[in-house]
């Protein structure tokens, strides 16, 4: 067919209103679709939601044959064909959900020239039988959708991937367009060089999203900070990330049980209830769900207005997707990261278990996430640039924009960087630039001799850390560069030679604060009663029951449920791994702890079990400063009040932090408050009304005792005294 002819031949236009029911095209689809028409090789590199697969969907309608479109998810194949076949069009899938007969159904209307779009993943493509039937079929060209699945510097690798050239050219000479919006120079490079489209049209539009917010904030408290985030935006639609299925049940739980219509999603639940809870969200029926990165690939809701990264993302790519999914509709949408350097190494251990190129390139990978999220440079700067765009001005629309930090002039030091990586040969990483420059002999700059190049210790006077964000600030500036074929090596860009020639003033800032995270304490596994052995703890109940008839005392002050939950997971058997199970301090191990011990003990020895050889460590339950304070100023005696007026606390605040205090097993008395605080009667009738009851819940205390003799103070502060001095 001659390449005039096609041009001539087709009216995209009246296509795309009588099919596509679209008045006009989108950025740059008309000038896509024409590329493809006129049968050239294609990349198309735009952010989610631009509109990309109409580029290929146009062209195969308008187009004689079938064109082959090879597709990472059969999920997602399977909304498209649903939809195009809505719209009146013959796209059909092929893929090894099909049975025999109907997959021979749909290749035998392939032939007769009925499908205007297969659909199949690369794994169906690579299929002997298939491949016959793609050479008789001759297809119209090919797409690959979601290119980036060829490169491991992706977020979703996959390997099938790579063999689809290979597969393409057995089929015949066709022509492809590749589309993704993974938009890295590492990732563009290696999708050309896989599928040989060195001639491609590189058709690529801007990935900066004006509407959404970039904010990061230190992983403390992420509990606290994330309901009262997600409260502030009450009714609205959000993403919460998580990396476990068990952390997505638990915040989703947490959630819940804070009022927030929440649901959890992830791939370990039963295929309906992830549909079910998929589809609530999509109608409103709930406003947060609380997912793993299996969430949200296809899912095109337009007025997502949070997407909180409750757990950092493994890779700035993935970041740029999932926040990607907020504010579709042009309005605002806020993404909101929890940081803490420790999580993002907790991610590093996951790839342990990974081929030793994989580790260090998912290593690498994460390096950038840890320098996007510490860094002080406006976020969305620092994205674009990561995406190999230029963006000149700071954005005024993140958080370090809108919080920012000190800046400084340096022209000196700027020169000096420059002129290391020159005088190295553009050979090295950032980590030995850093070194080099701040004057560290080590062995490694020694073997080069680079402790003899004058621009050793040239930056000396700056703090290490300090060294490597102005580096990576001169990389952003534009002045160096990364090399994409060595990954990691830096190296001096035509602006950085011109700069040494006629060198000005930048300014730069010094990296964000991130205390170390105390996120270890507020993550011990929060068990929630899947994982434990259900055998001991069982026995562990029954064990309690025994006890508390022998000492009368209401089970429940002995231990509680979800302590034995902990304990069938970690077997306990001493007095010192016992006090690490939440809820159990030292009086209460002592006073109650033995005859359990001695059973768990018995339990392990009879049935041979392996005893998780992590110790956990305690949650505080209260911020432990706080818990300091405030048992220091109850052993002073001071008034409760006036703790309040220290801390600027209401009294609900302080009596919570004296409850948790209490609950993680610390003794307080508090008898010389109460003498003034409740007459004594009272205090008898609540102080034995828990001595009776079932269970130590405050709303049932005030439900038995009625809550117009009882303050509801008054019963939480003798339920302290009373787990005080019965159960502690
Ligand atoms: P991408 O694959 O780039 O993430 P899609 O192809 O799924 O994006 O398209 C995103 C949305 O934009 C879809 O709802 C699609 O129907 C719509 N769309 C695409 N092109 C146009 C257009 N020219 N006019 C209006 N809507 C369009
Ligand atoms: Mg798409
Ligand atoms: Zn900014």
């Amino acid at each position: 067919m001659e390449v005039s002819e096609v041009k001539v031949g087709y009216d995209i236009h009246k296509t795309l209103s009588e099919v596509f029911g679209y008045h006009q095209f989108r950025g740059g689809q008309e000038k896509i679709i024409n590329n493809v028409l006129e049968k050239n090789n294609t990349l198309v590199i735009m952010p989610t939601g631009a509109g990309k697969s109409l580029c290929y969907q146009l062209p195969a309608i308008v187009m004689e044959g079938t064109a082959l479109i090879i597709s990472p998810l059969i999920a997602l194949m399977k909304n498209q064909v649903d939809f195009l076949n809505a719209y009146g069009i013959n796209a059909r899938v092929l893929n090894s959900t099909l049975s025999k007969s109907e997959s021979n159904r749909v290749k035998r209307e392939s032939l007769e020239g009925k499908v205007k779009m297969l659909y199949i993943a690369p794994e169906s493509l690579a299929k002997e039988d298939n491949i016959d039937f793609f050479k008789k079929l001759n297809p119209s060209f090919v797409a690959v959708d979601e290119a980036h699945c060829i490169s491991e510097w992706g977020h979703d690798f996959r390997p099938e991937y790579r063999r689809i050239k290979e597969i393409i050219k057995g089929i015949g000479d066709l022509h492809l367009i590749a589309l993704t919006a993974t938009a890295t120079p590492k990732v563009e490079s290696d999708i050309i060089k896989n599928l040989q489209m060195e001639d491609a049209t590189i058709f690529k539009s801007s990935f900066n999203r004006e509407n959404l917010f970039y904010e990061i904030r230190p992983k403390k408290g992420a509990k606290k900070q994330l309901i009262k985030f997600v409260r502030e935006r009450q009714g609205q639609s959000g993403i919460v990330y998580c990396w476990s299925r068990k952390k997505v049940e638990e915040i989703a739980e947490f959630l819940k049980v804070n009022g927030v219509k929440a649901r959890p999603y992830h791939a370990g639940m039963e295929s309906k209830d992830r549909v079910q809870n998929q589809d609530d969200f999509l109608n409103e029926n709930v406003d947060v769900i609380v997912a793993t990165i299996a969430f949200g690939m296809g899912i095109d809701k337009p007025d997502i207005r949070f997407v909180v990264h409750y757990d950092a993302p493994k890779s700035l790519e993935s970041y740029y997707q999932e926040t990607g999914r907020g504010g579709r509709d042009g309005l605002e949408g806020h993404c909101l990261m929890f940081y803490s350097y420790n999580d993002v190494m907790k991610l590093e251990k996951f790839n342990k278990d990974k081929a030793v190129s994989e580790k260090e390139n998912a290593r690498i990978l994460l390096e950038e996430v840890i320098q996007f999220s510490e860094s002080s440079v406006c976020r969305r700067k620092t994205l674009l640039h990561y995406f190999g765009e230029h963006f000149e001005k700071d954005c005024g629309f993140c958080d370090n924009c809108k919080y920012p930090k000190e800046e400084f002039e340096e022209t000196e030091a700027v020169v000096s960087i420059i002129r290391a990586v020159e005088q190295t040969d553009e050979r090295f990483g950032i980590q030995h630039l850093i070194n080099l420059l701040k004057g560290n002999a080590n062995s490694y700059v020694v073997s080069y001799g680079h402790d003899k190049l004058d621009t050793f210790g040239a930056c000396a006077e700056f703090e290490e850390e300090l060294v490597g964000a102005m580096i990576r600030q001169v990389l952003i500036y534009g002045l160096l560069e990364k090399d994409i074929e060595t990954v990691g090596l830096i190296k001096v860009s035509d602006a950085g030679r011109a700069y040494l020639k006629n060198p000005y003033e930048l300014s730069f800032s010094k990296n964000r604060e991130f205390p170390d995270s105390d996120e270890e304490v507020e993550d011990i596994p929060v068990l929630s009663g899947k994982g434990h052995d259900k055998v001991l703890f069982d026995l562990l109940k029954k064990e309690r029951k025994d006890q508390a008839d022998k000492l009368d005392l209401p089970p429940y002050v002995i231990f509680q449920d979800p302590q034995f939950e902990e304990m069938a997971t970690v077997y306990p058997t001493t007095f010192d791994e016992l006090v690490l199970i939440n809820g159990i301090g030292q009086g209460k191990a002592r006073k109650f702890g033995q005859p359990f011990l001695d059973l768990i003990k018995k339990y392990i020895e009879d049935n041979d079990i392996i005893t998780p050889g992590d110790v956990l460590v305690k949650s505080s339950g209260a911020n432990s400063k706080n818990k300091i304070f405030i048992i220091s100023q109850i052993d002073k005696m001071a008034d409760l009040e006036e703790i309040c007026e220290m801390k600027g606390w209401t009294m609900e605040t302080l009596i919570t932090e004296i409850e948790n205090i209490c609950l993680s097993g610390t003794k307080l008395n508090l008898d010389y408050y109460l003498e003034d605080f409740i007459d004594e009667d009272k205090e008898d009738e609540i102080f034995d009304y828990f001595m009776n009851s079932e269970s130590d819940s405050v709303e049932d205390a005030l439900d038995e005792l009625g809550d117009d003799h009882y303050s509801e103070e008054e019963v939480r502060l003798i339920r302290v005294k009373f787990l005080s001095e019965v159960a502690n």
